[in-house]
């Protein structure tokens, strides 16, 4: 591809092709670099319709996109989320939280989980999390932006959201900044000859719609990507054996939870999704180990509140397409591949392809390089999503179902299999260049699972055991400080909502 970039066409108009547009058009288009967008949309098809919980860089797309909060929580009667409740996970009845906060305060050199562990091996009381704002808060049903000028009070935090609401959000965004909408089926696709770089998309009703560069967002039919540029896929199913999942909205509890909840059942797990008007509610599962009537019946049986519709089945398939660009095509949203929601990481992952495409566009064409290093980031970026996924899975003690068993006994990649077992050996952790998730997450997840370190790094040897235990005390006070003058979590709802009315 060669020519320089004057017109993109984005097709699909769920989150991943309205954030596209939104994006690109504050981000790419100014009078000096004038950049046409078009998106196609065809409503008879319309969108997956979920995808509600999300984590903290969502912050970022609202900071670029010059989205104030209260607006935000308004229009798309979203919730605030401080992080994961995890159930059934370990072992059946345990619960632990990835919050996505940090526990405690890290010494140089030597992160808080070692002297915790130091702590634990000399039967000192108290749960790791009991150092971590976001947990302590997220069990109080309590939230505020903290603004303290010590670090350890920081308390980052992610929104739940109505999926299609903030599609319509996005859209208005996008439509008043230029980006033409046009609503149809694209029911064909015109390819140059000699390049094989897509021209134009072909509607049904004749419509001829060209390009330079196209953004194939048309979900997991992968319209461009894999129907026309034959790209191949990667299945993951292997290591991931879910792959269907029950959706069904319910009413909404009189307290509204700052967090999500993940209940692992006996072949997949539920999610529970606090909005202003409505619970989303779903099952992930395996239908080797469950028939859809089995999910059925787990699902609407440990519902908190009422059904409002009858649950609808979604088949995924987990892996990714073998390149997230391909000739003048970049497949962005499902039709890059598809993780499944316990981690709440694809619409992360919709705003992380659209911030590479920034860098990395091809203003002036001649692409070669730009693609390989975006296929190159894309892969790493998911495969290290997709580990971290399979240690919930896999570090589990359940002896319940052939379902859990068999999870702990695979082969995982080789990559996590190094990491868990330093982290057993003595709580070392080296971050990935690429992973979203940092430390404290892993830790969170690890330690949640039930791999504890056997030992940890000498220099959380520093204090004797009365200071240990003395400080411990105090650092735990302190982490909580905050809490008492901190809203309940609708409290804050209400409060911005009747800033914005
Ligand atoms: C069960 C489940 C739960 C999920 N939960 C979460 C979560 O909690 N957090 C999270 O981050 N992500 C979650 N996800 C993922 C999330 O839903 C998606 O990443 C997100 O909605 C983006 O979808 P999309 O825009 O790629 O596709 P879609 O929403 O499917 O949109 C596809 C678009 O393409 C259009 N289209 C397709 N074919 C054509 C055609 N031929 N002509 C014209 N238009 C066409 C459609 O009309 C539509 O507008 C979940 C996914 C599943 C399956």
């Amino acid at each position: 591809m060669t020519k320089p970039i004057g017109k993109v066409v984005i097709l699909g108009g769920g989150t991943a092709g309205w954030m596209t547009a939104a994006l690109l058009a504050k981000v790419l288009v100014a009078p000096e670099r004038p950049l046409a967008i078009e998106l196609v949309e065809s409503e008879d098809i319309g969108i997956i319709g979920v995808g509600e919980a999300t984590i903290p860089p969502i912050q970022q797309v609202n900071a670029v996109l010059g989205i104030d909060e209260a607006e935000f929580l308004r229009e798309t009667k979203a919730t605030i989320k401080l992080g994961i409740r995890f159930e059934n996970w370990g072992a059946l009845g345990d619960a632990y939280y990835h919050t996505f906060g940090a526990a405690g305060r890290n010494l140089a050199f030597c992160p808080f989980h070692h002297i915790w562990t130091r702590a634990r091996q000399l039967a000192i009381k108290g749960s790791y999390w009991d150092f971590d704002l976001n947990y302590l808060c997220a069990k109080a049903g309590r939230f505020a932006p903290t603004t303290g000028n010590d670090p350890i009070w920081d308390m980052p935090y992610a929104y739940h959201f109505d999926s299609a609401l903030y599609g319509q959000f996005l859209r208005r965004y996008s439509e008043k900044r230029g980006v033409l909408r046009r609503q149809g089926m694209v029911r064909d696709v015109e390819r140059d000859a000699e390049t094989g770089d897509v021209i134009a998309l072909l509607m049904d009703d004749g419509r001829r719609i060209v390009g330079d560069l196209f953004i194939d967002c048309s979900g997991s039919r992968g319209v461009l990507i894999q129907q026309h540029l034959n790209t191949g896929y990667e299945d993951w199913g292997h290591w991931l054996p879910c792959d269907r999942a029950m959706a069904v909205p319910s009413q909404r509890f009189a307290e509204t939870l700052p967090f999500t909840r993940a209940i692992a059942h006996g072949a997949g797990w539920q999610w529970q999704i606090p909005l202003q008007h409505r619970n989303g509610n779903g099952l992930v599962y395996s239908s080797r180990h469950y028939s859809d009537e089995d999910a059925a019946r787990v699902l609407l049986a440990n519902l908190d509140s009422p059904a409002l519709d009858d649950p609808r089945i979604i088949r995924f398939r987990t892996g990714r397409s073998r390149r997230q660009w391909n000739r003048n095509v970049v497949a962005i949203g499902l039709s890059s591949g598809f993780l499944e929601p316990l981690e709440s990481t694809s619409i992360y992952l919709i705003q992380s392809a659209i911030t590479r495409l920034i860098h990395l566009f091809p203003h002036r064409g001649n692409t070669a390089p730009l693609i390989a290093e975006y296929n190159r980031q894309s892969q790493v970026e998911m495969e290290l999503i997709r580990d971290f996924i399979i240690l919930h899975y896999h570090a589990n003690q359940r002896d319940d179902s052939a379902f859990w068993r068999d999870l702990r006994h695979m082969e995982v990649p080789e990559r996590l299999a190094r990491k868990i077992a330093l982290f057993a050996a003595n709580g070392t952790l080296m971050q990935d260049q690429h992973d979203i998730f940092m430390e404290p997450s892993w830790v969170q997840v690890l330690m949640g699972q039930g791999i504890l370190p056997a030992d940890y790094h000498p220099l959380a040897n520093g204090p004797s055991e009365a200071e240990l235990r003395q400080q411990l005390a105090g650092l735990a006070q302190l982490k909580a400080r905050p809490l008492a003058q901190l809203p309940t979590h609708d409290e804050y709802l209400q409060r911005q909502l009747s800033k914005s009315a």
